[in-house]
């Protein structure tokens, strides 16, 4: 997993010389302070590092073509602590290349009422000095992040990190290499993409490899090496009878572990982030890989099952977006239905295999059992249930003329009853605001049957994500309602249209 702790926030003053050489040592010091505390904040998972307070256009365009450059930057914490004539900033907001949060706050939390005068005054005036700078940046056609309020405040801080971690979810699209074995599961639509216009928009590189590379691998890899991840499966487990040292079906797991060591090896090499496979093209391996692919998501990669490469990298972003908070992100998808009302009708999400155990609620059991579909042999996965409570269930779609995301927000619920014979991981939620509504929109959408689940990450975190990238994003959530949603669904046809983005 991803430590987002390397990572770097630039926070930038803006003022200028008209105040003298004494103000300026005072915003500079104020400005150091609020940098300081920031990084040293347990809520903040980058750090956060002071630059000199900026007076003039070339300053700031250099420091934003410094940031451009710097691969530790995932962008810039913004603030006019005095006033910065705006026409400044143009330069080095046009060159800017990374996201960009307006902190809208001030040092001191109240106003000194008994002693205020005009000196503090003129000190303290974030107040028309962020509306000068957002005034620019708006006018400039700059996304970014707006955060108001005082900067020790536990939401102000929360806000930053939400949006520092989706900024460290972009940096991680910028250089993300995708593997995908085999191509897509046949005359399946919504898996399909146009993949130059993903790594032109996103960054995220997708390129074939053929399962046979993948199967050579996997043929490489050593005893030794299958025996010491034959003991991991055993320490970290419940591992079947069947499957135990002397078991009938114990040979498969040894399979099962020479895949895992061959697909980490071949991922490594590579240098990639994410993989897909599709259990239409498997020559050369004995089974679909079901443990191994469950473990590598849960050791941060990403996964897309049937080829489905732009689940691969939602996945992916979204397990660094949520590096190092509770809850776990994996690849899911909506299975089937318990259709029982308003109140009582829930998903059943799960997949074939590809589940990641870092939602699992307990330890899981590790099994073996055929897989009705792929003419391969039995394979081994991991089986668990997700834990209760909040979550949010992602997808990624081309729309032909623009990319979509659509974000349902969900509880997590605890299965009515055990599932005995349901032989693969999976969650039990209760979509946002119901199933009618949730699932009704969703489909207006277009919006795909694979997804990224996560109970570490809000719909925020996709807000923040989806307005870096400039990607349009639709969030299905407690207040949806289908009418309202399909004006959205019209109105962004329009919008998107003529931006042309
Ligand atoms: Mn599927």
């Amino acid at each position: 997993m991803q430590d987002l702790s390397t990572l770097e926030a630039w926070f930038v003053t803006g003022s200028q010389h008209l105040y003298g050489p004494q103000a300026l040592q005072e915003v500079a010091d104020h400005s150091q302070r609020i940098a300081q505390a920031l990084s040293a904040s347990p809520r903040i998972a980058v750090r956060v590092v002071f630059k000199p307070v900026l007076t003039t256009p070339e300053d700031i365009r250099r420091l934003c073509l410094e940031a451009n450059a710097d691969d530790r930057c995932i962008g810039l914490i913004a603030w006019m602590h005095t006033f910065s004539p705006a026409k400044m900033w143009i330069a080095g907001l046009q060159s800017l290349n990374k996201p960009l949060v307006h902190l809208h706050t001030q040092f001191n939390q109240a106003i000194p009422w008994s002693t205020i005068d005009m000196d503090f005054m003129n000190l303290n005036q974030s107040a028309h000095g962020d509306r000068e700078f957002g005034y620019m940046v708006s006018r400039l056609r700059i996304n970014r992040k707006v955060v108001v309020g005082h900067w020790e405040a536990t939401e102000v801080q929360q806000k930053l990190d939400t949006w520092a971690r989706a900024a460290c979810g972009w940096r991680e699209a910028q250089q993300l290499k995708i593997a995908r074995f085999g191509d897509n599961m046949r005359q399946v639509g919504v898996t399909e993409g146009d993949k130059v216009e993903v790594q032109a928009r996103l960054g995220v590189s997708v390129n074939t490899h053929g399962v046979g590379d993948l199967a050579k691998a996997v043929d490489s890899v050593s005893d030794s090496d299958v025996d010491h991840l034959m003991e991991e499966y055993e320490s970290e487990y419940m591992v079947v009878d069947s499957l135990q040292r002397d078991g009938a079906r114990r040979e498969s797991l040894r399979v099962a572990a020479r895949i895992e060591v061959g697909l980490r090896t071949f991922l490594t090499e590579g240098g990639f982030g994410a993989f897909t496979d599709t259990f239409e093209d498997l020559h050369g391996l004995r089974q679909l890989p079901g443990i191994s692919a469950q473990r590598l998501m849960a050791e941060g990669y990403g996964f897309g099952a049937e080829g489905d490469w732009k689940t691969a990298a939602m996945v992916r972003i979204m397990k660094t977006m949520a590096a190092g908070l509770p809850g776990g992100t994996s690849f899911m998808e909506d299975y089937t239905y318990h259709m029982d009302g308003e109140s009582g009708s829930l998903v059943l999400g799960a997949h074939m295999l590809e589940v990641c155990p870092s939602i699992a609620a307990d330890r899981p059991s590790c099994e073996i059992h055929p897989l009705a579909i792929g003419g391969k042999e039995d394979p081994v996965r991991l089986v668990f249930t997700a834990p209760p409570g909040p979550g949010i269930v992602a997808g990624l779609l081309d729309f032909g003329d623009r990319l979509r995301i659509v974000a349902n927000v969900i509880d997590v619920v605890a299965p009515a009853e055990p599932l005995p014979k349901l032989p693969v991981a999976r969650a039990v939620w209760k979509p946002k605001p119901d199933l009618a509504t949730a699932a009704e929109a969703w489909i207006l959408a277009g919006a795909p049957h694979h997804t990224s689940f996560s109970q570490a990450l809000g719909a925020q975190s996709l807000r923040d994500f989806a307005d870096m990238a400039g990607v349009e994003l639709l969030v299905i959530d407690g207040d949806t309602k289908v009418a309202d949603f399909q004006k959205e669904l019209r109105w962004n046809q329009v919008a998107y249209h003529l931006a042309q983005i």
